[in-house]
């Protein structure tokens, strides 16, 4: 953080303030790869060529994240600009570096339409080996791989935690019965599931929204699985299932799950992306406003996406009331010096411009794998609850 002006240091310096000693979590940041230095990852072939522009000039943003702007060392490079950006704190984090599964068709075989980037969960476990002061890995299991029980079992028996999906683009329904298996040992060895909720954007050329419906994840809940819902399902609408015919906000879905009392203990949500400008300062406001909600919010960052400019874009929550220019100007500067660091000066920094709250400090070190589930959500039978 060396070269911060006074006024951006003393924004940092708040934001840190009542963090008090626990690590600074951030449970959802993405390493991608070209497979460079036998790393293992790979992007589809269509995302390099010059056959497919967008595609072509997404890649060149990410590479462009990744500081050198050169294929050849990407991957390396990509991993020690992230790892820069998180000893650079100053403070411990921890940072949670996610596995990307392929698609898998339910006879299991892998389907090409599926995510742009292959993250292998050997990679991030390696990872997570090479710098253990940053890096929590999480693996991604997609449940029709073959072997995917033993997958499971195999990261399960070295530590791992955290399992990821990204159900609208990897193809997996988070509610069909078929997974039951899977969730059964997830919970037997106290495995947290990570699950994008809402629309994909991002990575998701034939994306399927309809499983980004956060009302999809109350199986793994019935089975007593922890879930960290992604994005608190911050965009899109989907099939209201429990009203059938109608449609609802996925953010109006997230809000109903979360007040299932059932799922106290059990039910987490990240606030990843709900600062991109795509949301405007809505979801951060409605968040905010929502004390009931804190206790259960856990920080994310969805880097490399606070490093990509375009998505980034702070007049709304000036306008909005919920930072002052001069604070905007501090923040600039420190998104040119670390944007890591900013996407999180940014979420303590913005307020009610009404009340003056923000969001509370326990929010940036929360951990749901720190805290054993309470008695009362075991399953009393081990058969999901009916839906509603
Ligand atoms: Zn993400």
């Amino acid at each position: 953080m060396t070269g911060l002006s006074p006024a951006a240091r003393r924004l940092v310096d708040e934001a840190f303030a009542d963090l008090g000693p626990m690590p600074i979590v951030d449970c959802h940041a993405h390493v991608v790869g070209l497979g460079s230095g036998g790393s293992g990852a790979a992007v589809k072939p269509s995302l390099l060529t010059w056959r497919h522009p967008v595609q072509r000039v997404k890649a060149g943003v990410f590479v462009r994240a990744s500081g050198t702007g050169d294929f050849g060392s990407f991957d390396r490079d990509y991993v020690e600009k992230l790892v820069r950006q998180a000893r650079d704190f100053g403070r411990p984090v921890k940072l949670h570096i996610l596995a990307m599964d392929h698609r898998y068709r339910p006879d299991g075989s892998i389907d090409g339409e599926g995510p742009e980037f292959y993250v292998p969960n050997e990679l991030v476990v390696r990872l997570a080996r090479e710098y253990p002061d940053v890096f929590v890995p999480v693996i991604s299991v997609h449940p029709d791989r073959p072997g995917a029980l033993a997958e499971l079992e195999k990261w399960a028996g070295q530590g791992v935690r955290y399992v990821k999906w990204l159900p609208n683009v990897q193809g997996m329904d988070p509610s069909d019965p078929r997974h039951d298996d899977f969730y059964r040992l997830m919970r037997k060895h106290g495995m947290i599931l990570l699950s994008h909720t809402g629309d994909e954007k991002a990575a998701a050329p034939g994306a399927n929204q309809a499983l980004g419906n956060p009302l999809l994840v109350r199986r793994p809940l019935d089975l007593g699985v922890k879930v960290i819902m992604a994005h608190c399902a911050s965009s899109g609408r989907s099939a209201d299932l429990d009203h059938p015919g109608k449609k609802a906000d996925n953010f109006e879905l997230f809000l109903r799950m979360m007040a299932e009392h059932r799922y106290l203990g059990l039910l987490y949500a990240d606030i990843s992306a709900a600062t991109l400008a795509n949301r405007g300062s809505r979801t951060m406001l409605e968040l905010i406003r929502r004390p009931e909600l804190h206790g259960r919010l856990i920080q994310g960052s969805d880097y490399p996406l606070p490093a990509i400019n375009c998505l980034i874009w702070m007049r709304p929550f000036v306008k909005a009331g919920m930072i002052s220019k001069e604070e905007r100007q501090a923040l600039n500067e420190i998104y040119k010096s670390n944007p890591l660091l900013f996407d999180l000066v940014l979420k303590r920094t913005l307020r009610d411009p009404v009340t003056g709250e923000r969001l509370p400090g326990g929010i940036f070190t929360a951990d749901p794998g720190l805290s054993a589930p309470p008695a009362e959500a075991s399953p009393a039978s081990g058969s999901p609850a009916p839906a509603g």
